[in-house]
């Protein structure tokens, strides 16, 4: 099985990159509880929690959750930090980057409503596969921003 995560405020971009590489991971920026660090600390204890905030790792380590660390401030060193952990980072369409739900195939309705309303090419109906996102009634394709994500990867080095 794959690891989950969940990210503290910090590594939104992180969080973000996880779930474009099909990770099933919470970002604590989306998580709308009272007290946000007591709440990583105590819940989702499936998930490794990733963090920039030492006090916050301690109290997760104390707490007898696995949590790392990250010491990067930029999200390419960041990414390279859990590529240590194991992960992997390539675009899948699995999982919703905003929001971490799972990914279908969109139906034409779907699609048709998603182009009118976001004003997209119709043409991407017909040149691309699309997936949809229930949650954010939102599409993906690999398109254009999928190819810039492929550079990024290379040009930084974390993918050969
Ligand atoms: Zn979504």
């Amino acid at each position: 099985m794959k690891a989950k995560f969940i990210c503290d405020r910090m590594l939104g971009k992180l969080a973000t990159w996880l779930r474009i590489s099909g990770y099933d991971t919470l970002y604590a920026g989306d998580l709308n509880v009272e007290n946000e660090d007591s709440y990583m600390v105590h819940n989702h204890k499936d998930r490794i929690l990733l963090t920039k905030d030492r006090e916050l790792y301690r109290r997760a380590i104390s707490a007898g959750r696995e949590a790392y660390l990250i010491k990067s401030n930029s999200v390419e060193g960041q990414m390279k930090e859990v590529m240590a952990l194991g992960v992997k980072f390539e675009p899948v369409m699995r999982r919703c980057s905003v929001c971490n739900t799972l990914l279908r195939k969109a139906s034409i309705e779907e699609a048709k409503e998603v182009i009118e309303r976001e004003k997209l090419g119709s043409d991407i109906l017909e040149r691309y596969e699309l997936w949809y996102c229930e949650k954010c009634r939102k599409l993906y394709w690999m398109g254009s921003h999928w190819r810039n994500m492929l550079r990024f990867l290379k040009e930084s080095g974390i993918k050969k």
